[in-house]
């Protein structure tokens, strides 16, 4: 299965889209891991990714598409793949729709988790004090840049996929388990359409 999780900065894609690794078995693809091994590395293009993920802001489109593009072509995706952080703008949906049909692999599910802006900040600050390794986009002021850039650039993605037809949306703000057993009913609703 190939699937897009969509949604604010910490409403829990990540810990959700592990949890559809775990049961499918398909590669987890976050765009923020990928650009934090760079960042890790120290190459050039990692220390300008610092600080653009250090200040919210997103990294270029051509970059990205390119990165998921390779990313997309290793073998372990072979089984399907599960999108975390990108699309993260218009453009790159429409190079992600491209890229799918040129290579003849299916959108299975567009999942958003939906939050409230609030409560998201409160779970950022728990994050943040219960870390021992924080991350360093992980501040308060920088949650608040990252939901203004997510509200500008990201969710307007949104009616690109209901437009389609393929949004399908979960309550985030229930706990982990349970957001968890709503994907999976769109999961398998999706398997058997
Ligand atoms: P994430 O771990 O998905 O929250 O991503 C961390 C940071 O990496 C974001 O705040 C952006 O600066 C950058 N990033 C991740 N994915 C993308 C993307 N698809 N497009 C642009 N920037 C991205």
């Amino acid at each position: 299965m190939n699937i897009i999780l969509l949604g604010p900065p910490g409403a829990g894609k990540g810990t959700q889209a592990q949890r559809i690794v775990e049961q499918l078995g398909v590669a987890h693809l976050s765009t923020g891991e990928m650009l934090r091994a760079v960042v890790a590395s120290g190459s050039d293009l990692g220390q300008q990714a610092k600080q653009i993920m250090d200040a919210g802001q997103l990294m270029p489109d051509e970059l990205m598409v390119r990165m998921i593009a390779e990313r997309i072509e290793e073998p372990d995706c072979a089984k399907g793949f599960i999108l975390d952080g990108f699309p993260r703008t218009v453009p790159q949906a429409e190079a992600l729709d491209a890229m799918l049909a040129e290579k003849g692999l299916p959108l299975h599910a567009v999942i958003e988790i939906q939050v409230d802006e609030a409560a998201l900040v409160a779970r950022i600050e728990t994050r943040i004090s219960e870390s021992q390794t924080a991350r360093s986009d992980d501040t308060v002021d920088t949650l608040k840049r990252r939901l203004d850039v997510y509200r500008a650039q990201t969710a307007p993605i949104l009616p690109y996929y209901r437009e389609r037809g393929q949004l399908r949306a979960v309550d985030g703000m229930s706990s982990i388990d349970e957001v968890s057993q709503q994907i999976g009913e769109i999961l398998q609703a999706s398997v058997r359409a």
